[in-house]
């Protein structure tokens, strides 16, 4: 039942990193850590266990993290649990929302959830079962598998490391309810592992340690792009027409755009090369916050076509005209099983098409494809270079990724107060922060100002990409996963 992916690689080995000049003190140190532990954890396995292959942030990290790990000479794998009974996604949902303190999929979390729970990790772990030695070590991600780490470490005496990815700053009912829940499942797990202190509940305190989420700067998703191989990008995925012979071939899945009757089609023109984009690329998830950043946007362009103030200056007056917002996230069929997801882009879809039609114009909803990871990563990759502010509306996030792979590429992000992205981005030097992602009036406001100033862009661009190099590089995380692997053992 549960899926053992073929070992993961990454384009370049350890080796690689380490004669890049911007990288090489940190694989020196990363490897001079290692060293201790390399000998002592030989013939043991670290098994990562989440329940998907691939979107978002957790399946975003771990082939890097896994192919790095192995190259260190730690055996990693990767097993991604499954089920195909879609109940058990949306009541894992409704502990994620809770969690984050959202209530709008459900406040209660009763027996009989307990018993899909338990029931579907249960038919995981037979198999499983036959792939583990009682000396290896789960690490499992996020609710959904939880309850096979607490079975197998009953039945095999397996130690369990429970890596949560989500979190709340704050304790609400809701909250209290989904941890109350977790609770008799996280007994039997020797150790947590959270992004931030502020997430982590009372009973898991005195056995938890804090690991940031990070980035692989050489991946499709972060690695640098020459012009031509920007444009060859843009080109062969749909996003840009093609003017002139280029060496690689169109991708096998394009890019989608919605128009105003619901239909979608191959975007061709959106201006990535040519226009000032406002770019938010994330999952059809409501505490994305993306209707408030429409609505921020409608209201920033509306000021900009009433504006007949002479005295602004004619540059920025064109800047504001031109701007386009993209709306990026998965192409639906890929969110066909995931009904809240479908929820929140029909109302995407719905004030798109109510838009007046030369406001509509300058924004566009754009679906991409997630067949090929490889491709998915390099348009996601081509989009965030060209855009000149990228902005993260979270209501809520644990960490955001997104924002991290914004900054790496030194653009100005627009982020939210939520725990994980002010983590990140120290307001007005790495960045910019919305107080309240749900006012769009703010939103308007931060926009406009970052628009209009492009050497406060350029120097936010600046200090954000020190600060991932500093904190949310990949070995960071590894010499993380080191330091407590090292404890465990
Ligand atoms: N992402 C992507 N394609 C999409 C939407 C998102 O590749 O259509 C990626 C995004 O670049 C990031 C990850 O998915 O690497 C999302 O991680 P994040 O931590 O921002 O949010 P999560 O989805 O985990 O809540």
């Amino acid at each position: 039942m549960i899926d053992i992916l073929p070992q993961a690689t990454t384009k370049y080995s350890l080796d690689y990193y380490a004669t890049d000049p911007i990288f090489s003190t940190p694989v020196a140190e990363l490897r001079n850590k290692a060293k201790s532990i390399v000998a002592s954890l030989r013939g043991r396995t670290i098994w990562m266990v989440n329940s998907t292959a691939s979107g978002g942030g957790v399946a975003e990290m771990l082939p890097s993290l896994i192919a790095l790990m192995n190259n260190l000479g730690i055996r990693f794998r990767w097993a991604v649990i499954r089920s195909d009974r879609q109940e058990f996604f949306s009541f894992t949902k409704r502990i994620h929302n809770l969690i984050h303190g959202d209530t709008a999929s459900g406040t209660e979390l009763g027996a009989e959830d307990a018993r899909l729970y338990e029931a579907v990790n249960f038919e995981n772990v037979a198999s499983f079962k036959k792939e583990l030695k009682p000396e290896d070590i789960l690490i499992v991600h996020d609710p959904q598998p939880l309850p096979l780490g607490q079975i197998l470490s009953r039945e095999m005496g397996i130690t369990a490391v429970w890596r949560c990815h989500i979190g709340l700053d704050r304790h609400m009912e809701a909250t209290k309810t989904a941890w109350r829940f977790l609770k008799p499942y996280l007994d039997e797990y020797r150790h947590t592992i959270f992004s931030a202190p502020e997430y982590i509940p009372d009973y898991c305190a005195d056995r938890s340690t804090i690991i940031c989420p990070a980035i692989d700067p050489l991946s499709h998703k972060n690695q640098e792009l020459s012009v031509t191989k920007l444009t060859g990008i843009l080109c062969n995925s749909g996003l840009q027409t093609q003017y002139e012979p280029i060496v690689t071939p169109n991708f096998k899945h394009r890019v989608a755009m919605l128009t105003e009757n619901g239909s979608y089609v191959v975007p061709n023109s959106l201006g990535l090369l040519f226009r000032p984009i406002v770019l938010q690329v994330s999952r059809w998830d409501r505490l994305k916050g993306w209707n408030s950043l429409l609505e921020g946007f409608v209201r920033l362009k509306s000021s900009a076509f009433v504006s007949n103030n002479e005295n602004k200056i004619q540059r920025k007056k064109k800047r504001l005209e031109l701007a386009r917002l993209i709306l990026a996230g998965p192409d639906p069929g890929a969110v066909a099983d995931d009904p809240e997801g479908m929820d929140v882009l029909r109302q995407i879809q719905q004030r798109y098409a109510a838009l007046d039609p030369k406001l509509r114009n300058d924004v566009a909803i754009v679906f991409l494809p997630m067949k090929s990871h490889k491709e998915n990563s390099l348009i996601v990759n081509a989009m965030q270079r060209c855009a000149s502010i990228i902005v993260q509306n979270s209501l809520q996030e644990g960490f955001g990724l997104t924002v991290t792979e914004a900054m790496w590429k030194r653009k100005a992000v627009l982020g939210t107060t939520a725990c994980g992205i002010r983590r990140q981005i120290r307001d007005g030097i790495d960045g910019v922060l919305i107080s309240d992602p749900e006012n769009p009036a703010e939103i308007a406001d931060k926009l406009g100002l970052l628009l209009n100033n492009s050497l406060r862009r350029y120097k936010m661009g600046r200090n954000g990409q020190r600060r991932v190099y500093d904190y949310y590089l990949i070995f960071r995380q590894m010499s993380g996963y080191i330091n407590l692997l090292e404890k465990l053992i």
